[in-house]
Formats: C-alpha cells, structure tokens, sequence
C-alpha cells in the first residue's frame, strides 16, 4: 500500500468546501454521476475510433445504497483509471483546482467564484466523511492492474492494487453523520430524476414493479393471470427530443414531451421553438409558449437549462433573454459555464452572446411561422402577444425584428402588421401635418361612446387592451415613422385627426365668457377644465376627455414606471362644451331661468361623465333622480 499526502499547503480543505457549497451538497451526485457518463462516452468514442477492441458489454451506471454499511456507490463500465492516472487525474489536477478555490476565496467573495473550479469529485466531500475509489482501466498491458484510493478529507490518502476484474470505476461514499438523508432511497431517486433524467447513458437505481402475464395459467372466468414482478428501474430518456433532428420530428412529439416535462400542466403549449446552433457555440433546445390562462400569469423558471443533458439549473435568469424565462422548455449548451453563481453567469460574455443569439433564433422562427402559417399565428396573436410584446419592451434587438411580424388588431377583430396598418388607416386619418393617427381603445366597453363617434367618422381604432400596452404604445411610436397614437377619449374627435377645417362659433366672445363662468360656479368641480369648441350640432353637447400625455404620465406612474420622484400626476380630464349644440344654444339664450340652465348644465356633464365611466356612487343616485324629475 501507498501512503501519500495530496499536494495542498492547506491542512484540511474539506471544512471549507463544506462550508461554502453547503447550499448545493446535492449537487455531489450529478458530479458523480456525470462524471461516470464521461467515462463511459469515452469509452465508445474509443471504440467507434477502433483504438478499445474489446467487448463494451453493458455500460448501464448503477447507483445503489447500502444503508447498513451507510455507503452510497456510483458504478460504471467506462474506461477506468490507472493508478498513474488517479495519481494525475484525482491527486493532483482534481485537488489542484480545489485548492486554487481555496486561495482565491480569501480575498474574493467566495460566492462568486464557487463552481469555476470544478470541485466535481471533491464534491462527495460535502456529503461523505470517507471516498474509495476502485477502478480498473479498459488498456492492457503493464501497469494496468486496478487500484483502489482512498481518502478521509485529510490531504493523506491511501492507494492499493484491487483485485477488480471488471473494467470501471466504483466509488464509494461513507457518507457522514449529518447527511444522512443521501442513503434514502426516495431522496435519492428524486435527485436522479432532477439531474439525470436526460442523461444519455442508462443510469439503474433500484427497482420498480411491473405486472407479467404468468404463461398457462387462467383464473376461474379463465381469464389470463398476471403477476407482480420487480425489474431493475432505469431513471433517465437517454435520447432526448432536443437532441432529435427537427426534421424527423412531428407536432405530436414535440407535444409528447411538453407532457414528458410538465405532467402537471394540462392546457397544451401553442407553438414549440426548436433551437438547433452548432456555430459559433453549441447549442439545443426546445421553447414552449406556453397557454397562459386569463391575464398575466408570471411563472418563471419553467425552463430547464442542460449542459451536454446534464441538469445544471431551472433558474435560467441571466442565461436566457429575460422575457424567455417566462416561456417552458429546455436548453442544453456545453458552453454555458455551470455551477457558477448567478452573478457570473450574468456578467459571463460568453453567456451574453448565447442570450442575444436564443433571441434572434426565437425572433426567426416566429417569423417563419407567421409568414408560413398566417392564420394559426393570427388564432394565437393573443395569447402569444404579452410573451412577444414583453420582449419587445426588454430586448431592443428583438423589438427591431418583432416589427416584421408582429400584429395589431382592430376593433372589428381584423389583425395588420404595423406597416399593413400604416396602409390601411394612411388617407383619411392623416392630420393637417401629414401625420398618421392611430387610434386606440384601452377598454371596448368603457369608452364605447368615443368609439361610436370614430365609426360614424369610418376611423379605424385598434384594440390595446393588454397589461403592457400603455408601455407598448410608446415603443410603437418609437418604431413607427411619422405616425402618433392617441386614446380615442384623448379629445373630441374632430381634434384628434385635426383636419384644421374649423367650425365658426354660434356665440359671440362675450357670451362665451359668461357661459363659461356660469358653468364653473354651477359646477364648481376644479378636476375638470371646461374647454369650449365648435363642433358639429350632432356631437354631444358635452364631453369627457383626458389628454393623451397626462392619461399616460399617469398610466405610467401607476405601473410603477419609476416617475415616483415627481410626486403623483394629477388625473386630468377635459369637458369639452360643443358650442354648436342646440342645448348648448338654450344655455347662453337671454329667456332661460337661471334654475333650469343649472339643472341642465349637471344633466348634461353627468351624461358626460356616464360616457366615461365616470359617474359612481351619489352622484350616480342624484343624476337618476334627477333624470326622472326632468321625464316628469
Ligand atoms: P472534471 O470531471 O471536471 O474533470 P473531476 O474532479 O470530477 O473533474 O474529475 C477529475 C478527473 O478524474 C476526471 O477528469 C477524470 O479524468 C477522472 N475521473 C473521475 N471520475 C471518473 C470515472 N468514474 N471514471 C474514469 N475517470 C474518472
């Protein structure tokens, strides 16, 4: 036997490690575990190179617990090791990485740079309070007898020759008092399925029951018998979907393994991106978008993020552009640097490039899809819009291909693209400045009245109506050249598309004058501004605006746009008095009361403020009452 110490300066290392990646101690296993992988990959690859000759036999990894002997063993049939190579590969490069993890993290914040190292092996130091490792090389030929190694977290180690026939490596954890948990079964299994249930070797643990027809015999309505049997549990999918071609695939297999990942979710996803880049990195995967029900329902981390199958997390912020964390599926990259922290992982250039590329990838094959299959992308506009529009408002590369495929949808339920849109609406709503006014309602039902009014003039108005649209609006206008939104409450129509052919007023200035005073003493409510116009005598004689920059100023504020600093915009509203309109004329004429002209000026502002959505509560009881007095 061999007795050596691990090349470290540092006494003890183990107390550290533990310390440090207490957190994650689960994440031993998937080291392990992926380790084994490696070691059996390899071991084909040199097979399918011709230079490993001999019989593969069956590469199935085995993990199994001994509760009595309190031993957790991860076996494979890879290309074992060498007692020359544990010497290089687990004493000195293994440690070496720990140990620079030990010097940096004196004077780095150790949580940033946890996972840099490679702790892998060292890792089951976390959970064990002694590792063996018994292995026996695939080569022939001297110096390649097996060895077994071990070691208690002190830098001694011990190392033997084994009498191992098999090729492979075994290693076995005595796992520590406080870990316990690692030697149930059922903490086990539940690890394995996180982490390795795409892994592409078979990996058993266990056994699982299954019921067999029992050959020749029947039961007394000579039906067949069956029986219960055990047979050995596989854990993982070793042939993944993302790592299929697209072509071979079909919808329902991409359906299939929505379910595959998600058993719980029932509604189907509405469309699957399949990502296929092997340049300038490597990377697979499948994005869902997921059905999401009503409004705005946040559920983030439903992506799982893989690295060559191996689970590494389903926290993808910082990997994936931020909108994408609110869709499902999976992403597999080798060039995603893994067990890292999140706030290196964040600042990673490497990682930077594959988010900026996911979104340029997912950007064109919506374009695909949109201009392959307009209609079904036309049947899921609304459901898919918020993904689409949130992208849009957080990934400005995004928003610039978004313009080529996104759609707007009037409130006739017809859907344009922005420059379909432009087409459409250019002619009669273009301004005195040549300008284009797109008209919008924020609520069908709410501001019916106003839409009424844009109909009888044959405006067009779209539909925004979605959580995010008041922020959407202004990227809209950012976007689209020469071209301004405005609610369609924002003014009287005649001033919203200003065609600048004006009216004449009926009343002189100093009527006006008067009306005016006589309506702010009646009223003597300071929200509103009384604005007197010229309109057409079938307008209504008054009406409820709120100007489309303080309505959004407000919008903004209360979606918590960060404009906290300037203290709460005021709500500010408009009534509009069309001068033209008879009623308006009984107003100011010499004959009338004083008490009627006061009753009809808060009848007509309280069917002003009934067209808004205004009128609640008493004064909502007061205007009724008062409307049945004036039938009377
Ligand atoms: P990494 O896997 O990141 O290289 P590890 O500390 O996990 O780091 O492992 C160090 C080295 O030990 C591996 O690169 C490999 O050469 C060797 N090794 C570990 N586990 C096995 C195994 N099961 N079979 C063969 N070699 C192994």
């Amino acid at each position: 036997m061999v007795q050596g110490k691990i090349n470290v300066q540092t006494e003890n290392i183990f107390p550290i490690i533990k310390k440090f990646l207490y957190s994650d101690h689960e994440i031993f296993l998937r080291e392990l575990v992926s380790n084994a992988v490696d070691a059996t990959q390899k071991l084909k690859a040199l097979a399918s190179l011709g230079t490993f000759k001999g019989e593969m036999g069956d590469l199935t990894i085995r993990i199994k617990i001994d509760r009595e002997q309190k031993t957790l063993t991860v076996s494979d049939a890879g290309i074992g090791m060498t007692a020359e190579e544990v010497e290089k590969y687990i004493n000195q490069i293994a440690f070496s990485s720990a140990e620079e993890f030990l010097k940096k993290f004196k004077n780095v914040d150790a949580s940033t740079i946890i996972g840099h190292f490679g702790l892998g092996f060292y890792s089951s130091f976390m959970v064990a309070d002694r590792v063996d490792l018994n292995t026996k090389t695939y080569k022939k030929g001297g110096g390649t007898k097996a060895v077994k190694w071990s070691c208690d977290g002190s830098p001694d180690y011990t190392m033997e020759e084994s009498d191992r026939s098999a090729r492979g490596t075994d290693v076995i954890l005595h796992i520590a008092e406080d870990s316990v948990e690692f030697l149930e079964e059922q903490r086990i299994l539940t690890l394995l399925k996180k982490y390795c249930r795409f892994l592409p070797v078979p990996i058993e643990f266990g056994t699982e029951s299954y019921s067999e027809k029992i050959e020749g015999e029947k039961d007394e309505h000579g039906h067949d018998k069956y029986e219960t049997r055990q047979k050995p549990r596989i854990i993982n999918n070793t042939n993944p979907l993302w790592k299929k071609a697209p072509v071979d695939l079909k919808d329902g297999d991409y359906l299939d393994f929505y379910r595959e990942l998600y058993p719980m979710q029932f509604e189907e996803p509405l469309f699957n991106i399949h990502l296929n880049v092997d340049y300038p990195f490597n990377l697979t995967g499948i994005l869902y978008f997921p059905k999401v029900k009503n409004n705005f329902e946040v559920q983030r981390d439903k992506i799982q993020l893989y690295s060559n199958q191996v689970f590494i997390t389903d926290s993808v912020e910082g990997v994936v552009p931020d909108f994408l964390t609110l869709l499902h599926g999976v992403i597999d990259s080798p060039d995603i640097p893994l067990n890292v922290s999140r706030s290196y992982l964040q600042s990673d250039a490497n990682v930077k490039k594959i988010s900026g590329h996911i979104s340029k990838k997912v950007a064109d094959k919506l374009e695909e899809i949109f201009s392959n299959r307009r209609d079904e992308f036309e049947q899921k506009w609304d459901d898919i819009r918020i993904f689409i529009i949130y992208g849009m408002l957080t990934d400005e590369k995004f928003a610039e291909r978004a313009m080529k495929f996104i759609l707007l949808k009037n409130t006739q339920g017809k859907y344009f693209t922005p420059e379909e849109y432009k087409n459409h609406i250019s002619g009669l709503q273009t301004d005195k400045d040549q300008k284009l006014v797109c008209l919008y309602a924020s609520d069908a039902d709410a501001q019916h009245t106003y839409l009424e009014d844009a109909k009888e003039r044959g405006y067009d108005v779209l539909l925004l109506d979605g959580p995010l649209d008041n922020h959407f609006v202004n990227l809209l206008e950012q976007k689209l050249e020469n071209a301004r939104f405005t609610r369609v409450d924002a003014d009287v129509m005649d001033k919203l598309i200003d065609k600048a052919d004006q009216m004449p007023s009926k009343l002189s200035e100093e009527e006006q004058k008067q009306l005016r005073e006589f309506i702010e003493k009646t009223l003597d409510n300071k929200e509103f501004i009384v604005q007197f116009e010229s309109l057409n005598s079938d307008a209504m004689p008054m009406i409820i605006t709120r100007p489309e920059f303080m309505r959004r100023m407000k919008d903004m504020q209360m979606l918590g746009g960060g404009m906290q600093a300037f203290g709460m915009f005021p709500d500010s509203y408009n009534l509009v008095v069309n001068l033209n309109h008879p009623l308006v004329e009984q107003l100011s004429a010499s004959g009338t009361a004083d008490e009627t002209r006061e009753k009809l000026i808060r009848q007509l502002f309280d069917l002003a403020l009934l067209s808004q959505n205004l009128l609640k509560g008493e004064k909502l009881t007061t205007f009724v009452k008062r409307s049945v007095e004036l039938i009377g």
